[in-house]
């Protein structure tokens, strides 16, 4: 049977799953709620087992309002799947999107059919390894989801119009939920990460590509028609594979650096070599990774003038650039100071790998099905 939580429950139960644990007295401080009010939203919390007391045996002269309150993070298990052209990533996650198993397949073929067969195998080794109920499954891919339903348009897959959470649904048997692979990214720093404790924030990833998420009064502002990915740089820049001049992509994506480093060494070179070369000092791979890293201070800049955002979070394969151009970074930033480009430093870089897209998936399934307390293991 369905139970159905209180609006004020479920925020309970997620800001001690965010925030950490605490005591009824500090939370109904942190919520600004009564303490009666909140021992009433969180009686069918510990009911369910969503929420349990962490030290049975309250100080003394204390009472119950000073035990700690913790959600049980290894009671449940989500699944996250990220989509590439090439490869499956999938990893095994528990309630704080901490990872406990990973998968890394290479995908036949793009074709819908195989896509979904690939998938639902993955999947189904992990709960056979997890060796327990799975609570959600989140998929993500780099194009435009609708609706959480239906991949309107991946470049990537060459796919369009799929209703693929529906196809994937149809073969396993846990709640699936779909979304893009940057929303999925946005979503685990905004509970996991370092949106943790900014209601507003922004995220651009730089790689293959560049991403945008941005989250606003803790809510995700829909960013699906890339933004960020072709702002207008500088008007006398190279071209993108669209035909702009100058854009971002033009400047920091994967492809146009190899390009521009390959062209000038007369050899093909790949991403790493460029951060290599350039740490090494070689004067063209030095400055296409600081013009790179202008080109994201640019966009800082646009991001925090047009949102007001006091944390930008960059991130994706190809992060490593903003670090070895950080002085560029900082000039391109800086060349146009507004209210708040010229106050305190809004960037703050996180390198990662690609099973952290993986678990951004989780994450996902992770905020649609918590707290359901129906979905908890006896
Ligand atoms: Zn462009």
């Amino acid at each position: 049977m369905s139970t159905h939580l209180p609006d004020g429950a479920r925020a309970v139960a997620i800001d001690i799953l965010v925030h950490g644990p605490r005591s009824r007295a500090q939370l109904a401080k942190d919520m600004g709620s009564s303490a009666p009010t909140l021992t009433r939203l969180v009686k069918p919390l510990l009911a369910a087992g969503v929420l349990v007391e962490t030290d049975a045996v309250p100080s003394p002269g204390r009472g119950r309002s000073s035990v700690p309150l913790d959600v049980v993070p290894d009671a449940w298990r989500f699944v996250g799947v990220k989509l590439t052209s090439e490869t499956v990533y999938a990893v095994t996650t528990n309630l704080r999107a901490e990872v406990l198993d990973a998968e890394t397949v290479d995908a036949p073929s793009r074709e819908v059919a195989s896509v979904v067969a690939t998938v639902s195998d993955v999947v189904g080794r992990l709960r056979r390894r997890a060796g327990r109920q799975v609570h959600g499954v989140g998929v993500t891919v780099g194009g435009l989801v609708e609706d959480g339903e239906m991949v309107a348009h991946s470049p990537f897959l060459d796919w369009a119009e799929v209703p693929f959470r529906g196809l994937l649904a149809a073969e396993i048997d846990v709640p699936v939920f779909l979304a893009n692979d940057v929303v999925g990214l946005t979503r685990a720093q905004q509970w996991f990460g370092h949106g943790r404790d900014s209601r507003d924030f922004a995220l651009v990833t730089v790689g293959a590509g560049v991403g945008y998420g941005l989250v606003m009064d803790d809510r995700l502002v829909p960013t699906t028609v890339a933004p960020v990915s072709h702002l207008a740089i500088d008007p006398h820049g190279p071209l993108c594979s669209w035909g702009h001049r100058g854009c971002m992509s033009s400047y920091v994506t994967s492809p146009a650096m190899t390009a521009a480093v390959g062209q000038a060494h007369r050899r093909s070179v790949t991403y790493d070599d460029v951060l290599a070369l350039a740490e090494e000092g070689d004067a063209a791979a030095r400055r296409v990774v600081d013009e790179a890293a202008h080109a994201l201070g640019r966009a800082v800049s646009a991001i925090t003038s047009l949102t007001g955002v006091a944390r930008i979070i960059l991130s994706g394969e190809g992060v490593r650039l903003a670090e070895l151009g950080r002085a560029a970074l900082d000039a391109g930033r800086l060349e146009y100071p507004g209210a708040r480009t010229s106050a305190a430093d809004p960037v703050v870089i996180r390198p990662m790998g690609f099973l952290e897209w993986a678990r951004g998936a989780a994450v996902i399934a992770i905020q649609a099905v918590f707290p359901q307390p129906d979905t908890v293991l006896p």
